[in-house]
């Protein structure tokens, strides 16, 4: 029986990972699908404190792993699939295999939804398409940009991009904003935003050094395709929690995030499952808010072993 199985490898899971280590639980930690999660994506991170220079994101994920491992944390490749919490013992499967656990920090993340065209995995993360303007839009400074999508993201990537980018054009599948709105009147209102409605992204099209060059926009009211101009492709259709295992056995939301008790971030209705960073959290959603669930996860699991031995 393991004092505290962490499930996930990305900066919520890995901080929990240091702090438990560090009490001496000795904790196994569950690596998951994308091992060291959606930071191995991100080329620069500019915005993790302690970096005044930036830090490749793969580097940083691959620093924390060892801060944890240096501590005793243990990591496995595995992916859980399913759980029972209905005991004292929490059970997780991975196929035929099983595990048990006295306290669960569930830390599985989110995966940004993408667009399944031609060019968006080829440039995906350091060549000009990006699923976070907050950590990737310094780089586009003076450029032309897209921002696709219509929600709240997608608005608020636009809005924040305008600080940087000379231009941005949202580009949305329907004829009005699904974003709250506040949000579309501000960038309704916005002179460096341009929309174009009813339109889909085609393709994106690289040039000669393999970067996003310009994309081809589709009309779904029969106009022909247009290439447009621009360095970079901010793609804000949605994330998807990874909370499959645990629809059923704790709260979600009606998106799916893991729901965490009233009063707490990373406390759940069953005590010693704990919750941390993305799956719990399409708010804030960065590296260094995720570590911080991890932390509070980490040490609430602590105190409740503790009051439980
Ligand atoms: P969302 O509300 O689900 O919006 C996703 C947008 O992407 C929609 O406009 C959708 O189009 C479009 N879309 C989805 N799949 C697409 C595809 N394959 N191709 C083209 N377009 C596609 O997601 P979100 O904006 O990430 O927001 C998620 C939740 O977080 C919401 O509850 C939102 O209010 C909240 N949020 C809040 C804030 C804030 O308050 N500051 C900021 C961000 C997010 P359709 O409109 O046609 O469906």
């Amino acid at each position: 029986m393991e004092n505290v199985i962490i499930l996930g490898t990305g900066c919520a899971g890995f901080t929990a990972g240091i702090y438990t280590a560090r009490a001496n639980l000795n904790p196994l930690i569950i690596e998951g699908k994308q091992p060291g999660g959606q930071l191995t994506t991100t080329s620069e991170v500019e915005n993790f404190p302690g970096f005044p220079d930036g830090v490749d994101g793969y580097m940083l994920m691959d620093s924390l792993r060892k801060q944890a491992l240096k501590f005793g944390a243990r990591v496995k490749n595995s992916y859980i699939d399913e759980v029972d919490f209905s005991s004292d013992t929490k059970i997780l499967r991975s196929g035929n295999d099983e595990m048990e656990a006295k306290t669960v920090i569930i830390s599985t993340g989110a995966a940004p939804r993408l667009l399944g065209i031609p060019g968006e995995m080829e440039m995906y993360g350091g060549k000009g398409v990006t699923t976070c303007a907050t950590c990737d839009g310094a780089f586009y400074r003076d450029m032309d940009v897209v921002v696709v999508g219509g929600g709240d993201s997608a608005c608020e990537e636009a809005l924040f991009l305008t600080r940087f980018c000379s231009s941005v054009t949202l580009i949305h599948r329907r004829n009005s904003l699904r974003a709250s709105k506040i949000m579309a009147e501000r960038v309704l209102a916005h002179d460096k935003i341009k929309v174009q409605w009813n339109s889909v992204l085609e393709e994106i099209l690289a040039g000669e050094d393999e970067k996003v060059r310009a994309v081809r926009i589709g009309n779904l009211e029969g106009k022909e395709p247009f290439d447009l101009d621009c360095k970079g492709v901010f793609i804000a259709i949605g994330h998807t929690p990874n909370t499959k295992p645990f629809e059923g056995i704790l709260d979600l939301d009606e998106n799916g995030y893991l729901l965490p008790s009233e009063g707490s971030m990373v406390k759940t209705s069953i005590p010693g499952i704990y919750v941390a960073g993305d799956c719990a959290d399409h708010v804030y959603r960065q590296a260094i808010t995720a570590a911080g669930m991890g932390c509070q996860a980490a040490i609430e699991a602590e105190r409740w072993l503790a009051e439980q031995s």
